[in-house]
């Protein structure tokens, strides 16, 4: 009896191991490896048109060549600075960047692109149950990091005018993140607004992306002394006519730096190449250069504003390289096709709030003399 029980019981086991095993070969034969995919809807970045003899305004390139000296150091390539590994800490980048700001080299994190310095901060500082805030029309970028890390988030609206309700970004939160300016709006807060949201938020890390900041905005940068929970970004891919290097930047407290540092250093460390770090430092040392082609596009961008408007477009007040312009009468779908086929290229927006909008980026003097002329015959 005990024996029959023992076999009994060592069948059934062995008909249950059994079963299992078939009921998980089956699991396995009916299983996809798609639905194990981290899916996501990924950003679309602007056309770079192949074309010749076009206009590009459409993705915020800087109209003028970088520095002349990054081509003074690029004519001097030698080849072992791609036969070596480069400098992991960029030490050189760092340093040129920490000497323009006035701050420490700990308080500064570079990566390729202020894309991938973003990604690394979403990644970095917004890891909590709670929603991260940014605006409802904002850099689209900031959405499908949150979907790619598995951040939640909330876009609360920004109101009738595109401007930032303050009141938004003072409830609980996971972290913050504020393009100033804005994109596509080409509106600057106050910095009254950006320093009260950051110290009324002392608990989550406060992200102010300043891409277009040198174009007449204000930086945050001197407020990193006084709140280490303020990271500032920037890029060398606008004022500095650099986008095809790929060189962005975080300023912060050293606290905030080291774990940014922390995590970049456990995905890759070798993401930014030897020419863009030595040419990339080149570029920061020569303030004159820099600042003579910030206020060029300035200029134009001036000139521009007042050539749109007698044209019948209206537009928030663009602090950066860019106008986010609506025509009185055209739909901006129409003009924006009508250009594209001209041979010039802006950004269009679809969407319910931007669908009647052309984001325009301020090019030379020339090339926004074309724009307008074709404007003005498409209008008549
Ligand atoms: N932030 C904003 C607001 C931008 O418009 C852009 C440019 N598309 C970026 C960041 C990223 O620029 P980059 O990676 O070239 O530094």
């Amino acid at each position: 009896m005990e024996q029959t029980d023992r076999m009994d019981c060592r069948e059934g086991r062995d008909i249950r191991a059994g079963k299992k095993r078939f009921s998980k070969n089956a699991a396995l034969e009916n299983a996809s490896w798609e639905s194990g995919v981290r899916k996501v809807t990924p950003y679309t970045p602007g056309e770079q048109p192949r074309r010749a003899g076009i206009i590009k305004l459409n993705t915020n390139e800087c109209p003028y060549p970088p520095s002349p000296q990054v081509k003074r150091l690029a004519a001097e390539f030698e080849t072992d600075i791609l036969r070596l590994y480069p400098d992991p800490e960029a030490s050189l980048l760092v340093k040129s960047i920490a000497e323009h700001f006035g701050v420490g080299e700990d308080q500064v994190f570079v990566g390729v692109g202020s894309d991938d310095v973003l990604a690394m901060a979403f990644l970095t500082f917004f890891n909590t149950d709670k929603p991260i805030l940014f605006p409802d029309i904002t850099y689209s970028f900031y959405d499908v990091w949150a979907q790619l890390f598995g951040i939640p988030y909330s876009r609360p609206a920004l109101d009738e005018d595109f401007r930032l309700v303050k009141e938004d970004y003072l409830v609980p939160n996971g972290g913050i993140v504020i393009a100033n300016p804005n994109a596509p709006t080409g509106i600057c807060e106050p910095m009254t607004v950006i320093e009260e949201i950051i110290a009324k938020n002392p608990g989550s890390i406060v992200i102010i992306d300043e891409a277009y900041v040198d174009f007449g905005g204000m930086s945050a940068i001197p407020l990193v002394e006084k709140y280490d929970n303020l990271l500032v970004v920037q890029t060398f891919s606008k004022s500095r006519a650099m986008a095809g290097m790929r060189i962005g930047f975080a300023v912060g407290s050293p606290k905030a730096i080291r774990y940014l540092r922390d995590v970049k250093f456990s995905f890759n460390s070798y993401t930014m190449d030897a020419p863009t770090i030595a040419w990339g430092a080149a570029s920061m040392a020569d303030d004159a250069y820099f600042r003579e082609t910030v206020e060029k596009v300035a200029g134009t961008r001036e000139y521009l504003k007042k050539e749109l408007s007698s044209l019948g477009f209206s537009f928030p007040d663009s602090r950066t390289n860019f106008v986010f312009a609506s025509h009185e009468k055209v739909p901006a779908e129409e003009i924006f096709l009508a250009l594209k086929e001209a041979g010039i290229y802006v950004r269009y927006f679809p969407g319910e709030r931007t669908g009647n909008h052309l984001r325009i980026t301020v090019g030379t003097k020339e090339q926004t003399d074309a724009l307008l002329a074709f404007l003005r015959n498409y209008l008549k």
